[in-house]
């Protein structure tokens, strides 16, 4: 296989789904030696085993993102085995939108801990490697509610924003490195994200809001992914923000 990322080393975080299971394929298809992590491991590894029939190299680790140490060993066993990691996407995310008044602050919690703190735990974890390798390319998934807040979605807004403005701050600590920090803000996306909303009126309102536009595809998301990560080094793709065509808000 020979694409333009040979020899490159990405990790995708929240790869056994959606945008990051799609952004594997279209790594491991430019040449990436790709490195899963989610914590279903199952689907990583029938994600592997697809990309090494196509005949890329994928390498499956069950990973918590909300677990510090678990973050730390993914980004180990990687340098471990491909001595270098070249590309981070921060992709694992999860929306559990619904109002603010009566809402179930637990899910508040794992939004902070999923979307903010497991992006902030492997941003740690990479960076003293991409600094020694003098290049390194981190691509944080944040959305359209990293920049538009909406009635109903309030800490979702929140957790995007911070994603938005922490990764302003990273480029700006990192770019006498070399390390180029991309953000990527979809609109709608058609994936499994909607499943897991548990407050049942927030699930049927945001299902409402899906059927009334086509949304985009995964695979669009990934292309822009592959876009950023793909220009000369000397381009940094600062923020890409996507939106279905039909989508007004
Ligand atoms: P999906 O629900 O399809 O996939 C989410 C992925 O995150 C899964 O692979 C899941 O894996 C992983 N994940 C969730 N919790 C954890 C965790 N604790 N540790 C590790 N991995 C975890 O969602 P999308 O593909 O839609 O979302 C991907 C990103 O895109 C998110 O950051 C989301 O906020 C963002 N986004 C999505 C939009 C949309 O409309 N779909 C729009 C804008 C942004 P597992 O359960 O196996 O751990």
């Amino acid at each position: 296989m020979t694409g333009k990322l040979e020899g490159k080393v990405a990790i995708i975080t929240g790869a056994s789904a959606g945008i990051g299971e799609a952004t594997a394929l279209a790594l491991a298809a430019e040449g990436a030696k790709v490195v899963l992590a989610a914590r279903r491991g199952d689907r990583l590894d029938a994600l592997a085993q697809r990309i090494a029939s196509s005949g890329g190299s994928a390498l499956s680790i069950i990973t918590d993102v909300t677990d510090e140490t678990q973050v730390k060993n993914l980004v180990q066993k990687t340098n471990a085995e491909f001595e270098r990691i070249d590309i981070l996407v921060n992709n694992a995310g999860v929306a559990f939108v619904g109002a603010i008044d009566g809402a179930n602050t637990s899910d508040w919690r794992r939004m902070i801990d999923i979307n903010v703190l497991g992006l902030l735990y492997a941003t740690h974890a990479v960076l003293p490697i991409l600094k020694a390798q003098g290049t390194g390319h981190i691509v944080n998934i944040s959305s359209v509610a990293g920049r538009t807040a909406r009635e109903g979605i309030s800490v979702y807004n929140a957790t995007k924003w911070g994603v938005n403005g922490f990764s302003e701050a990273l480029r700006k600590e990192v770019c006498k490195h070399n390390i180029r920090v991309t953000i990527i803000e979809p609109g709608l996306v058609n994936t499994e994200i909607n499943d897991h909303i548990t407050d049942p009126i927030a699930k049927q309102r945001s299902e409402e809001r899906r059927r009334l536009i086509a949304p985009l595809e995964s695979e669009d998301v990934a292309a822009a992914i592959v876009y950023a990560v793909t220009q000369p080094q000397r381009v940094n793709v600062n923020e890409i923000l996507i939106r279905p065509t039909q989508q007004e808000w």
